[in-house]
């Protein structure tokens, strides 16, 4: 990063600072030139990826919206906010290392019942139950025959 000031190409750094979201870094630099001083951003870019709905609408990816079902799926069964942080992480850190331009909602759906199933069968099938669309007992008791079998 040159100085602004003279243009000279190094500068040391006095402060860095990452932001709430540990998102960003503010640095304060002095050009170890003219001594002059200036502060500059470094930022996480991430490929945006887009969600595809069952009906075809497009969205762009948000976490918060795994947070809130992984969150209902849970209810009263003793897991807490840092379990169901920790999930979303690793969902997003999957969702992203595959690096697609688009994932389905189905997929992000798999990829929550997959971690529910490993935690909490009753969350699992709760989460299923909504996912899935079940409209009976029946749909209940087929899907733990499934679930059990494999
Ligand atoms: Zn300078």
């Amino acid at each position: 990063m040159h100085c602004p000031f003279c243009n000279f190409a190094d500068s040391s750094v006095k402060d860095s600072r990452t932001d709430s979201s540990g998102l960003s870094v503010r640095r304060r630099r002095v050009c170890l030139s003219c001594g002059a001083k200036f502060t500059t951003f470094e930022k996480v870019r991430l490929r945006k990826c887009i969600v595809v709905k069952r009906s075809g609408n497009r969205r762009e990816f948000d976490k918060s919206k795994i947070y809130r079902s992984i969150s209902i799926a849970v209810r009263k069964r003793n897991i807490f906010d840092d379990k169901i942080n920790e999930l979303v992480d690793k969902i997003e850190a999957e969702i992203e290392s595959k690096n697609l331009g688009e994932i389905s909602s189905k997929q992000i759906g798999e990829l929550i019942m997959r971690e529910l199933k490993f935690i909490d069968e009753v969350s699992y099938v709760r989460f299923a139950s909504v996912y899935k669309h079940f409209n009976s007992a029946k749909d209940f008791t087929d899907f733990i025959k499934n679930a059990l079998r494999d």
